[in-house]
């Protein structure tokens, strides 16, 4: 098979490095990739905005499945445009995508099919939204409608954090994604990942993560894309995702049906556990970065195999097998991340064959002058294996300590929940 992977991160060198692996792969292209995928794909200069031109070059090259990694082509609709120009994808339509680019769409679909979820208001005008967060009161916690890059969110301790990040929408901070904004009740409790994949019928478990969002170690600082993940999640028993399955993403799937958007591709729950079971706090349409690379790691079963089930609406004879081993990725940032990191600065000593069952995902890397680079915040997902997640995160931090980029900077403690566990604290 001929493959066309859409991206260029850690998430889609992950996915890269996994579909390398399969049998039926003959030809694997990414666009635009970066010099990491470049290890397992030949590049593409396309711009993955333009759907005309993707479907032109699928065309030309007679691809057999395109694989989309990251959520703004999906939500812009590039699988309804590919799929009626004939070419076979894996991805949700623009209407399946809605659960990702519209949080009030999600939050009113739990509300029509009785998901559990927080409590809320919809709101189009920031009278009306002042008021309610001044009836509920803090904490509260406010969303910008649409796509905002991981930045629409505010979860307020104080009526007036409530009250600035209300302004912070309606004065167009986050663009037409903050010209309507959700309200919602504050949850507590341990949050988790859990993916499935989907075909439109059925969705099946694909495996659970924790990441850290808060750029500094005991989850401190500002919020960031992520700054490592772990999987499995140890607060996702059976029980709980027995109860995933059949109290959030089934009734998704039943919900989607019916509207006439139905679900297939990737969906990724981010879900808030307490004593009364799990809660949705939102639904992303394609795969966790850096959740994707700790799922990859752990992944048995051939990836293309599955995702052309998904895109045959064949899920339902598939089942999905995993190594016992645990795995954590800790991301290296460039300095200066989350706010203007610092580009440029070159990065030594990873290449050649480890030989310690590590993997070096590259998010935000580029060539310049034959030597690596930073290219990005998100620099390198340094992805580890092992018997506990303690283990894995021994392997991974030692694979860190290998790397020679002293403009580069990780939290020392990616996955400290799940370690204090093991070790019975
Ligand atoms: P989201 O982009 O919706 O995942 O929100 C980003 C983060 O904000 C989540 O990972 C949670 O840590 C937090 N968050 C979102 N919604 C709530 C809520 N209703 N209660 C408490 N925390 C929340």
């Amino acid at each position: 098979m001929k493959v066309l992977l859409l991206g260029s991160g850690g998430r889609e060198h992950a996915l890269a490095w996994k579909l390398a692996a399969s049998p039926l792969l003959t030809k694997l292209y990414a666009a635009p990739g970066n010099p990491g995928i470049a290890q397992q794909a030949e590049l593409v200069a396309l711009d993955i905005s333009n759907h005309v031109a993707v479907a032109g070059f699928c065309r030309d090259m007679k691809i057999d499945l395109v694989v989309v990694g990251p959520e703004a082509p999906l939500v812009a609709g590039i699988a309804d445009d590919l799929r009626a120009a004939g070419i076979r994808m894996f991805g949700p339509s623009k209407a399946a995508a809605r659960l990702e680019g519209s949080k009030g769409f999600t939050k009113d679909l739990c509300a029509r099919f009785d998901i559990p979820t927080a409590a809320y208001g919809r709101f189009d005008n920031l009278a009306a939204a002042r008021a309610y967060v001044e009836k509920v009161g803090a904490p509260i916690v406010i969303k910008a409608d649409g796509l905002a890059a991981g930045k629409g969110v505010t979860v307020a301790m104080t009526l007036a954090e409530a009250l600035d990040g209300l302004n912070a929408c309606f004065d167009g901070s986050f663009g037409s994604a903050g010209a309507e904004v959700v309200v919602e009740e504050f949850l507590t409790g341990e949050e988790a990942s859990f993916f499935c994949l989907c075909d439109g019928t059925t969705a099946l478990p694909f495996g659970t993560a924790q990441d850290h969002k808060r750029v500094g170690d005991g989850d401190i600082g500002p919020n960031t894309g992520g700054m490592g993940a772990y999987s499995p999640a140890p607060v996702m028993t059976p029980e709980i995702i027995e109860r995933t399955m059949r109290e959030i993403i089934e009734p998704t799937m039943r919900g989607m049906a019916e509207l006439g958007s139905p679900f297939a591709g990737v969906l990724f729950a981010g879900l808030m556990i307490d004593e009364n079971g799990p809660k949705l706090i939102e639904y992303n349409t394609r795969f966790g970065d850096p959740e994707c690379q700790v799922l990859m790691m752990r992944l048995k079963d051939d990836l293309l195999v599955l995702l052309n089930a998904a895109a045959d609406g064949q899920l339902s004879h598939m089942s999905v097998r995993w190594r016992d081993e645990a795995a954590l990725t800790v991301v290296m940032a460039a300095q200066g991340y989350p706010g203007a990191p610092e580009k440029g600065s070159v990065i030594r000593g990873i290449d050649g064959e480890r030989g310690d069952g590590t993997q070096i995902f590259h998010a935000g890397t580029a060539i310049n002058a034959g030597a690596l680079v930073a290219n990005g915040g998100r620099v390198l997902n340094v992805t580890a294996t092992g018997a506990t997640v303690g283990e894995a995160q021994r392997q991974a931090y030692a694979a860190v300590d290998r790397i020679d980029w002293p403009q580069g900077f990780c939290r020392r403690d990616i996955g400290w929940r799940a370690v204090e566990r093991e070790a019975g604290r």
